[in-house]
């Protein structure tokens, strides 16, 4: 098997452009060298060998990490993705990235993120399962409900999660439900959680049409990816009246110019695994999708997708960044100084973890919230990071994600001056 680093060829790795985002905001932030040196590195790292017994009875052996950028402000957050492309420096971006995404949206955690070197789709349920279990005894040292607290990512669900929570409650011979976010309702997964993340991102693309002075009913989207996030968050766009001309997942796009069924499309998909071959539209080229001439461009997909290479033909006039590091720096350039407005990850997704915070409260509590509680609260949160990113810009300048990473980075600076350096 081999395994490369992601995005290698076209200069998109993750953490340049992590590293490149922060170097910014600390120079915006007059931050000294040493406070940029400590926030530049992970505080903890960990890389395990993962060895799977396949069904067949042949073993095979994968790498799995888990990074723990940050934890002054609380327990380390952040997801475990398995994908083939998962390697430490991807791993290192995801989790500085879950650090700024807490602070901004003023959660009590650091930033943490995890991976296996795996393609999911090549092994079955049973391997899976192993192979959850392994890595999760593995890590099982840092993580804990006030250590790091996994959640899902790419190529993990709540079923990941239920077994991440079972092999660690086994081990400690009782019950811990808050060492994982995102598990099923069954065992105190958090209602709303399931469609957090999307609900985030259709929150904030509403709130930059209306800063744009855009009727949602006027505006069409393009949607990168129809998994946990693109799915929904297409769903919730079209609720409010966007046309959502093209959605794409890894194998095909499809688009209708007169805005998709969504609903319709998403039982194709679950009939079907792909949109590929869905009857109420046409099919696209995949990477046609990011040139359409629409309001909004939702990458929901991976990091990286779109590059210096491919920017110019981005036409729409928002890009609301559903997945984690899908704009690189180069081409975060060339679309400010286009006027394009760019909604941060950082802010655009933070639906997700929002939401496993309100999990893990719950779990803590013993007390179940209700939807409706869960929802206004999500609501509250990124709606007053919202105001609170655009009142930064308007106030200071720069882009939507400069003025977030500088709320984000001043917050976790004055935990450490706070805290002060030990010994
Ligand atoms: N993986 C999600 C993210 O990137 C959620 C993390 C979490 O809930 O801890 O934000």
């Amino acid at each position: 098997m081999t395994i490369t680093a992601p995005h290698a060829s076209t200069g998109n790795a993750p953490l340049g452009n992590a590293l490149e985002q922060l170097r910014a905001a600390a120079e915006s932030l007059e931050i000294d060298d040493g406070s940029v040196q400590l926030l530049s590195q992970a505080r903890r790292e960990i890389s395990v060998g993962v060895p799977l017994r396949r069904d067949d009875g042949t073993v095979e052996v994968f790498r799995g990490y888990r990074v723990q950028h940050n934890f002054t402000r609380g327990p380390a957050k952040g997801g475990v993705r398995f994908a083939p492309s998962v390697d430490l420096d991807e791993v290192r971006a995801l989790a500085m990235w879950m650090t700024w995404k807490c602070a901004l949206v003023d959660l009590p955690y650091g930033g943490a993120k995890g991976g296996v070197a795996i393609d999911p789709r090549r092994y079955s349920d049973a391997e899976i399962e192993r192979v959850t279990r392994r890595y999760t005894s593995e890590i099982l040292p840092v993580i804990g409900p006030d250590r790091d607290i996994p959640a899902p990512d790419v190529g993990t669900d709540e079923r990941t999660m239920a077994w991440m929570m079972d092999t660690f409650s086994v081990s400690h011979g009782f019950t811990v439900q808050s060492v994982v976010t995102g598990k099923p309702i069954a065992l105190g997964g958090s209602l709303g959680r399931a469609t957090s993340t999307s609900r985030g991102v259709a929150l904030v693309a509403l709130a930059a049409l209306d800063r744009r002075g855009v009727a949602p009913t006027a505006a069409t989207a393009a949607v990168q990816g129809f998994g946990k996030v693109g799915r929904h968050a297409a769903r919730f766009l079209a609720e409010a009246g966007v046309r959502v001309r093209a959605v794409s997942d890894q194998y095909a796009a499809v688009v209708h110019t007169d805005g998709l069924d969504v609903d319709a499309l998403g039982r194709h998909v679950d009939a079907h695994g792909t949109v590929a071959g869905f009857p109420g539209a046409d099919p696209m080229d995949h990477d046609d999708l990011l040139g359409l001439d629409v309001t909004l461009l939702v990458p929901a997909a991976v990091e990286g997708v779109i590059h210096r290479d491919n920017v110019e033909r981005v036409r729409a006039e928002i890009v609301v960044e559903g997945a984690n590091g899908p704009v690189t720096t180069a081409a975060d350039a060339e679309l400010a100084a286009r006027g394009v407005l760019v909604v941060p990850d950082i802010l655009a997704n933070a639906g997700g973890v929002i939401v496993s915070y309100f999990e893990w409260v719950q779990a803590k509590q013993t007390y179940r919230w209700s939807l409706d509680t869960v929802e206004s609260r999500l609501r509250d949160r990124m709606l007053g990071a919202w105001d609170a990113v655009s009142d930064e810009q308007r106030a200071r300048g720069g882009t939507l994600r400069e003025a977030a990473m500088r709320i984000a980075v001043a917050r976790v600076l004055d935990a450490h001056r706070n805290r002060g350096l030990y010994p």
